[in-house]
């Protein structure tokens, strides 16, 4: 699992989704057990993880192993983690990044809407699901603001966070990721379709309802195995 998170976190970096050293994964692996991506003594980084980097913490945020986390550091904003896993039974994996796209679609009063249907279906049915906004920009490094952010969250698997970014969750960290990727190209083709003077408009009913639903291991299997390959053919 320390492999997976550290190959999902080089897939959101290599993606643009968290650019430089911001961003991190976590997932839960027992009842009072989380893996997190964490800062290192030579950081150089999301997109150079390695699985050195992901670390036990109980969802206390305390480190499980007896010597502590070594010279490694827990995220900041590690409560925004636990607290959505915390509320959030059926999550087991939680993304959080910054993508630009994302903020600035949120800032130029865009919602992450279905405008798009078979383009990405995974993603048109997330955005016709909703993808609330949280509108706080406040660093989430506290129980408090994190619970702020789960509310605004609800049982939605995505929620933007303005001025800030967003965070994902799913089943796996496969599949939080590749839904902050649909969340992302939805909001770069908006800001396109902004930028060339058109109107945003939802899909119609009709044709959201005809989208087949493509979900299912495979299918993400699939969608990863693109992503890795792309990684590995396209070093950062
Ligand atoms: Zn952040």
């Amino acid at each position: 699992m320390r492999e997976r998170i550290a190959v999902a976190c080089r897939v959101m970096a290599a993606r643009g989704l968290a650019d430089g050293i911001l961003g991190h994964i976590s997932v839960r692996t027992g009842a009072d057990e989380v893996l997190v991506r964490c800062r290192g003594p030579r950081e150089r980084g999301l997109a150079w993880t390695e699985p050195a980097d992901v670390h036990a913490v109980g969802l206390d945020g305390a480190p499980k192993h007896p010597d502590g986390l070594g010279g490694w550091s827990v995220p900041n904003e590690l409560p925004l983690h636990l607290e959505t896993l915390r509320a959030r039974p059926d999550v087991t994996a939680v993304a959080h990044a910054h993508p630009p796209a994302v903020v600035a679609a949120d800032l130029a009063g865009i919602a992450i809407r279905p405008i798009v249907g078979a383009f990405d279906i995974p993603g048109a049915r997330l955005a016709a699901g909703g993808v609330p906004v949280h509108p706080r920009g406040v660093l989430i490094r506290s129980r408090r603001l994190a619970g702020e952010m789960v509310r605004s969250l609800g049982d939605r698997p995505v929620v933007v966070l303005r001025g800030h970014g967003l965070t994902s969750t799913g089943a796996t960290p496969e599949e939080a990721v590749l839904r902050a990727l649909s969340v992302d190209g939805i909001a770069r083709l908006a800001l396109a379709v902004r930028a060339a003077g058109g109107v945003l408009a939802d899909l119609p009913e009709e044709d959201l309802a005809e989208l087949p639903d493509l979900g299912g291991s495979f299918n993400l299997e699939v969608a990863w195995r693109h992503e890795t390959t792309r990684l590995a053919a396209v070093p950062p």
